[in-house]
């Protein structure tokens, strides 16, 4: 049996427990009672700094952490064969089932998602043309978005030898279209940012008959935009797996149309002779975003919310008590979309500068990230052990102290 569920199990069915724990140092007692647990500390050996990640889901520090669930998964996983494909068919459908659209498949990662969607749709179901790629000769092989969406991840779609067309309007848009077109693709973190909509984005796929896809990388939460997306009408949508699904760093999601999954994984292991074969997940990553995708979509997420909420006050609360500090708490309109903070202050009235606090935070014990630049720093909390926020608080309070004049 899970120990780890036995004793949170008993400290819940204590009698008057909720006046005595909050649920932030339930989740903190169990997160000790694991590492408590741990019979080869490979960080410690190995000499590598762990820290409490008060930044976000960076991909530089590692994303997420896993739920034990999601590692019972993957541990199960580990126990027996498996045929790939049926491994693959079976999530999938599960998956769509989950997320009622037409159909999924686990990916590795977003980016991942974004190389075999963009191969799918340029090759379709032939099998030659599978072969063929990065070559790109006679095939549909352009990718028309908005220049405003062009961020770095858009070489997830030219390393599978797709060419980049960038618009403004959806006039330019439309004269863009042509029998070269491949795909429109939209990047939702910066749906603000262009002068095309969603709606307006599908609508114009649709018109020209060209599939649609959406980056929807950090778009969880909310949970709405797990469906949302499909509904609406892309045709293709993606999200990570290990941000805030909390599921293995190196999987994601694809959900959509089925003829594009079926297209997409034709460039997917165990196929060899295919552009994707590297981007392999392995049944027990496979299983391990299954088990995080359901535990998300059971998740009290108004619950969740509120924790972030209290959290983000008490850290905000603590650097503003500083003569001269100010807080401003926010919640990005799209991908990152959890409450987060940024602390600035008077430099004459602390002498410290942002970078210089953010370098003491990441030299302490513990180890502290956060994020920012010489004007401020940026706090989120959904990444932190529940309870830890109590550790980012006080140092954070106690660095502004001592350099106050
Ligand atoms: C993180 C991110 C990706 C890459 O996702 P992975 O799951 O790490 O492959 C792609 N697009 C955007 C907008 C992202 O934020």
């Amino acid at each position: 049996m899970n120990s780890r569920r036995n004793v949170l199990k008993s400290l819940i069915t204590l009698p008057f427990v909720g006046g005595l724990f909050s649920k932030n140092e339930l989740l903190a007692a169990e997160t000790r009672h694991i590492l408590s647990n741990i019979k080869k500390d490979y960080f410690k050996e190995l000499g590598i700094r762990t820290f409490i990640n008060a930044a976000g889901t960076y991909t530089s520090m590692t994303g997420s952490l896993m739920a034990q669930e999601v590692v019972e998964a993957i541990n199960y996983g580990s126990h027996e064969y498996v045929n790939l494909d049926e491994l693959h068919d079976k999530v999938g459908q599960r998956i769509a089932q989950l997320l009622n659209c037409e159909a999924a498949t686990v990916s590795s990662g977003c980016f991942g998602a974004m190389s075999i969607a963009m191969a799918g749709v340029m090759c379709g179901k032939d099998p030659q043309k599978v072969k063929q790629l990065p070559n790109t000769e006679g095939l549909r092989n352009e990718v028309i978005l908005q220049e405003s969406h062009s961020i770095g991840y858009s070489q997830a779609l030219t390393n599978v030898g797709a060419k980049l067309v960038k618009v403004k309007t959806a006039q330019e848009l439309e004269n863009a279209i042509s029998e070269k077109t491949a795909m429109l693709w939209f990047l939702n973190a910066n749906t603000e940012n262009g002068d095309i909509k969603w709606e307006e984005f599908v609508r114009l796929g649709k018109k020209h008959n060209i599939p649609t896809f959406i980056d929807c990388a950090a778009d969880v939460p909310p949970v709405e935009n797990l469906f949302k997306f499909t509904e609406m009408g892309f045709d293709m949508v993606a999200f990570s797996g290990g941000k805030g699904l909390r599921g293995p760093q190196s999987a994601g999601l694809l959900l959509g149309k089925k003829t594009y999954i079926e297209a997409a994984r034709l460039h997917t292991p165990p196929r060899g002779e295919t552009i994707g074969r590297g981007m392999k997940v392995n049944k027990e990553e496979v299983l391990g975003m299954l088990a995080a995708l359901e535990l998300y979509l059971a998740k009290d997420h108004k619950a969740e919310w509120q924790m972030w909420e209290t959290q983000i006050d008490l850290i905000s609360n603590a650097a503003k008590s500083v003569e001269g500090v100010e807080t401003i708490i926010h919640v990005p309109p799209h991908a990152n979309h959890v409450p987060s903070l940024k602390i600035r202050w008077d430099e004459n009235k602390v002498k410290i500068s942002p970078n210089q606090l953010r370098e003491i935070l990441r030299n302490g014990s513990p180890s502290i990230e956060t994020v920012g630049n010489n004007r401020e720093v940026g706090i989120t909390t959904w990444m932190m052990v529940p309870g830890q926020e109590t550790i980012v608080a006080e140092k954070i309070q106690s660095i502004l102290k001592e350099h106050a004049v």
